[in-house]
């Protein structure tokens, strides 16, 4: 899948509008938790300062259903924009009113001027074709660099595209990273190639799983997903998390695995407790005696060390949702031990974005890792093989 590069796009001395993933963490203070989104962007940024661009920097943040709500306002990412590029970054009042069109109109170049939250305008998130058409008018050049958002049609993401010729439109650096980086995955990995997955339900991630299925080596389950499958194969597994309309489903993957010669694994042991809680009474048991009643919320010990084993000989690693519910200490334990395992494993390792990002920046593994996506959403449809709709008009 080859993409418009920036590279090869006219740029210079031109006004361009970008389009951003700052939907970063922020805490109950208004304070980023984690600026790695921000801080992916930053190449594309500099390259077009460098090439004496006047930038517009569109994103959207939160979920603020249309309309305009402080709480959701893009004042702190102007701030760290502008910590971490050294320059001033002006910020607009609104989106596409009065404030916003006269101050993009008089953008110098080597200026940046960030727009308040897209989603304060209702039409982003319906692809309306004025908003498009709105946002579109105030720069010569449009480039996409919000892998995290270029899963969803929405009007900044796909519909703009419209409104600019091959010439004069293209992928930023880090969407062209994130797309590379997964067709390398999916068409040519270094084997043996293992996919961890996990996370909370199969229904989540039932068509990435028969994606990849052709492609992998072996398959390692983890999460609530697991319990699925488990039940499939006549276990007994009390309350855990389970989706007895995927029953058939789950068999017809381990089939479709048998049948390929793919390896696949599940757990063997968990940390059973009484209820879904972090005081909840625990303790570990085997996959065959899950006490009635209670539900498997972590893999156990004998599952990591099995775990282990298998990911020994393999040299690409994809992993994608967690291994217990890691949000909670005492069922933390399972994917905090694989995440150590993958760190510190000579494969190349990715990391879907999403929850497995978040809980392998929680323990501070991120930077041993090879790539970790800035998408959970957007990663899972590339996994699933679908062509992104922000994409789709950037392809060559
Ligand atoms: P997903 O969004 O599907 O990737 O799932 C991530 C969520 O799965 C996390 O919030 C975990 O807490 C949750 N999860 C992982 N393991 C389990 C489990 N055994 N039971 C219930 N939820 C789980």
């Amino acid at each position: 899948m080859e993409l418009l590069n920036i590279k090869e796009c006219d740029i210079k001395g031109k006004k361009v509008f970008i389009r951003c993933d700052f939907n970063v963490p922020m805490d109950d203070y208004g304070n980023i938790t984690d600026d790695r989104r921000i801080r992916s962007a930053l190449s594309t940024i500099n390259y077009c300062l460098d090439q004496g661009c006047a930038i517009i920097l569109a994103s959207h943040f939160g979920r603020p259903k249309g309309e305009v709500d402080e709480k959701y306002t893009l004042a702190p990412i102007a701030r760290r924009l502008h910590q971490l590029l050294k320059i001033n970054v002006q910020m607009t009042e609104d989106v596409i009113g009065e404030n916003a069109i006269k101050l993009a109109a008089h953008l110098q170049g080597g200026e940046i001027l960030l727009l308040e939250n897209l989603r304060f305008e209702k039409g982003e998130t319906k692809n309306d074709p004025e908003l498009s058409a709105a946002l579109a008018s105030m720069a010569e050049v449009y480039i996409n660099d919000a892998f995290g958002v270029s899963h969803r049609a929405h009007a900044s993401v796909e519909g703009i595209t419209e409104y600019f010729d091959k010439a004069h439109k293209a992928a930023g650096f880090l969407l062209q990273k994130e797309i590379q980086f997964f067709g390398v995955l999916l068409d040519r990995p270094v084997r043996p190639f293992a996919a961890i997955v996990g996370g909370s339900k199969v229904s989540g991630k039932l068509e990435a799983l028969i994606n990849l299925l052709p492609k992998v080596d072996k398959v390692l389950i983890g999460g609530g997903m697991a319990f699925t499958f488990l039940k499939a194969l006549g276990y007994d597994v009390g309350n855990s998390l389970v989706e007895d309309d995927l029953l058939d489903e789950a068999m017809n993957v381990m089939n479709e695995a048998k049948r390929l010669g793919v390896k696949f694994y599940l757990p063997v042991d968990v940390v059973a407790a009484e209820k879904f809680a972090p005081d909840a009474m625990s303790r570990l048991t085997s996959v065959q005696e899950i006490p009635a009643g209670w539900m498997g919320l972590d893999i156990g010990p004998a599952t990591v060390r099995l775990y282990r084993q298998v990911l020994n000989d393999v040299q690409t690693i994809l992993w994608n949702g967690p291994m217990g519910v890691y949000e909670m200490d005492r069922f933390s334990r399972g994917s905090n031990k694989i995440a150590h395992f993958v760190a510190d494993s000579y494969a190349t390792t990715v990391v879907g974005g999403g929850d497995t990002a978040d809980l392998v920046q929680r323990i501070g593994l991120d930077e041993e890792m090879s790539f970790i996506s800035t998408g959970g959403g957007a990663s899972l449809e590339l996994l699933e093989g679908k062509i992104l709709p922000g994409v789709k008009p950037l392809l060559k």
